[in-house]
C-alpha cells in the first residue's frame, strides 16, 4: 500500500485528538473529489513496517493522549489496500488500550465484499458514500455530501 499523508496529531478528522493517515488509490472518481492527487495506487509514499509501527506507538504515547486512528484517502477499503489496512486496524485493536478506529470510503455499507467487510468488522465509526458535489454541504459534519452516511457500529464512540 502506499499513503499520501499521516499526521501523528490531528483534530480535524474524526472527534477528538487523532493520528490520521491518508492512503493512496481510489477508484471511485467523484466529480468535484477534493484529493484527485490519492487516486493512483502508486502515488505518495511506500506504506512501511516502520510507520506501522510508529501508529501504534502514537496511539500508545501517553505525553499527547490519541482518541483513536482515522483512516481516509484515497480509499481505504481499496481492494489493492485491504491487507496492509486489515493488519494495521488489527493491531491497533489488539495493541492499543482503548482507541476508536473512523473511516472513510466510497463504497456503501450494504455492498462491502467479504474482505472489505473485514476490516469494517474491526472499526468503530465508517463515513460511507461517493462524494457527490450536487449534493454537497459545507455544514455538514465529517462529511461532504448528504448522500454520506456515518456510522457508529459500536458504543464505543458517540458522534
Ligand atoms: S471516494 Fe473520496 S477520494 Fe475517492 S474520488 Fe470520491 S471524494 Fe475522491
Amino acid at each position: 500500500m502506499n499513503y499520501h499523508v499521516y499526521h501523528n496529531v490531528d483534530v480535524i478528522n474524526g472527534k477528538g485528538t487523532r493520528c490520521t493517515l491518508f492512503v493512496s488509490g481510489c477508484e471511485h472518481e467523484c466529480r468535484g473529489c477534493y484529493n484527485q492527487s490519492t487516486w493512483r495506487l502508486d502515488s505518495g509514499h511506500v506504506f512501511t513496517q516502520a510507520l506501522e509501527d510508529q501508529i501504534i506507538a502514537d496511539l500508545q504515547d501517553t505525553r499527547i493522549v490519541r482518541k483513536g486512528l482515522s483512516l481516509s484517502g484515497g480509499d481505504p477499503l481499496h481492494p489493492a489496500n485491504l491487507n496492509a489496512v486489515l493488519k494495521l486496524v488489527t493491531r491497533v485493536k489488539t495493541e492499543c488500550d482503548n482507541k476508536d478506529i473512523w473511516l472513510w470510503t466510497g463504497y456503501l455499507r450494504d455492498a462491502l465484499s467479504p474482505e472489505q467487510q473485514a476490516v469494517v468488522n474491526l472499526i468503530d465509526v465508517l463515513i460511507d458514500g461517493k462524494f457527490e458535489q450536487d449534493l454537497y454541504d459545507p455544514s455538514l459534519k465529517w462529511r461532504g455530501s448528504s448522500n454520506q452516511q456515518i456510522h457508529c457500529l459500536t458504543d464505543m464512540t458517540a458522534v
